[in-house]
């Protein structure tokens, strides 16, 4: 058996190296190392491949939220409702805009972010819902659109780890998560689905104006080299990425494909446990891409199966071992323990095992043995 890792970088590298080579050297050949036609392709591609009318690529996944927010005209003081269970770049971009955070409660069966305490949190200052189709997971996006129109609010999806995952509406019509709210932030960090190698971010939306007004902010707010329009920013993909991108973009499918078998293994191994709740997924599980597989360890040591885990060389993860209504950037005085009641448990049960396209069906058995083994 191959050594285990969380994420096998070199092992997907050697997959599609002769692809790739060929491409990073093209780009080196041209020298077109910023906006060359390598980031026009995969704009394109990548707009075909979701169904949205606009990609605007940027420098990074933070990047994109924040710039995604820039474009919305909000005000400081806005209030913006998004999970308390989440990467802390979803809230820190909030709060670089002076704009208000407002942690809300997650579904401790999905993980996502609940409608119900979006609506309780909702004030005259609320401007956004930000949610996060988390470990891949779609979030529940009819009934937080619903609340949306209801209230007047936009809605900014977080797909930082849900690309190519698909959203069934409940009139059955499907579409990408990603492409549902008012706009949506990606980022193509390493380890992500669609993953670059450096960083990389885009930003997507069906609004031609917003699109419009989001390339400028990217740009230094210019449409015309040295007119300024608006108040931008510096946040470019650069033409290597995109020439990575571009190949891997064609095997998105197939790797969410593989780490969705993966995954079925897994729980399929683990599921009649007494002290293990596997990962909620729809019977097609196409709502999932399983960015991370991510179980609840109940009425057991979780810390203890992490060292165990460890010391046996599996790498695993606790994404997120921290609230972040508790984390002391975020935190204040306002908030109350109660209202996390979901965020807080799940912070000391959550363990992430290995996922990746490259993960065999004998690591998967050799995992979920030694699980087992400690669980006992
Ligand atoms: C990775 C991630 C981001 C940030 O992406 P970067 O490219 O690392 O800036 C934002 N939100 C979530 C949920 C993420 O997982």
């Amino acid at each position: 058996m191959k050594p285990i890792q969380m994420v096998d970088l070199k092992g997907q590298y050697a997959f599609i190296k002769p692809e790739v080579d060929v491409a990073l050297q093209e780009v080196l050949e041209t020298t077109s190392f910023i906006n060359g036609p390598a980031v026009r392709e995969f704009q394109a591609d990548l707009e075909a491949y979701l169904g949205v009318k606009h990609v605007i690529p940027c420098a990074n996944g933070t990047d994109a939220l924040q710039i995604a927010l820039m474009g919305l005209g909000l005000k400081p003081g806005d209030e913006i409702i998004t999970a308390d269970f989440t990467f802390a770049a979803t809230v820190e971009v909030i709060g670089l805009l002076n704009l208000t955070p407002v942690l809300v409660d997650v579904d401790p069966k999905t993980f996502n972010i609940c409608p119900a305490e979006i609506e309780k949190a909702i004030t005259s200052k609320t401007k956004a819902i930000i949610p996060v189709h988390l470990f891949g997971q779609s979030a529940p996006m009819d009934e937080i659109m619903e609340l949306a129109h209801k209230h007047d609010l936009f809605v900014i999806e977080d797909n930082a780890q849900g690309i190519g995952a698909t959203y069934t509406h409940k009139d059955g019509t499907k579409a990408k998560t990603g492409t549902i709210g008012h706009v949506a932030a990606t980022s193509f960090f390493p380890s992500k689905n669609l993953g670059a190698y450096g960083d990389g971010g885009a930003i997507f939306t069906n609004d031609d104006d917003l699109a419009h007004l989001i390339r400028g902010i990217v740009n230094h707010g210019m449409y015309t080299r040295y007119y300024h329009d608006v108040v931008g920013v510096n946040s470019r993909l650069d033409s290597m990425q995109a020439a990575v991108l571009k190949i891997k973009l064609q095997y998105l499918d197939y790797y969410n494909e593989r780490r969705k078998t993966a995954a079925i293994q897994y729980s399929q191994l683990l599921s009649d446990h007494p002290n293990i709740i596997t990962p909620f997924r729809l019977a097609d599980c196409n709502s999932h891409v399983f960015h991370q597989y991510t179980l609840r360890i109940i009425n057991h040591d979780r810390d203890g199966l992490v060292q165990f885990l460890n010391a046996n060389d599996i790498p695993c993860g606790v994404y997120y071992p921290v609230p972040l209504h508790a984390q002391k950037a975020y935190t204040h005085d306002g908030y109350n323990e109660a209202d996390f009641a979901v965020t807080n448990q799940l912070v000391q049960e959550v363990i992430s095992l290995p996922m990746h396209s490259e993960l065999t069906l004998d690591q998967v058995e050799h995992i979920t043995l030694k699980i087992k083994e400690f669980l006992v």
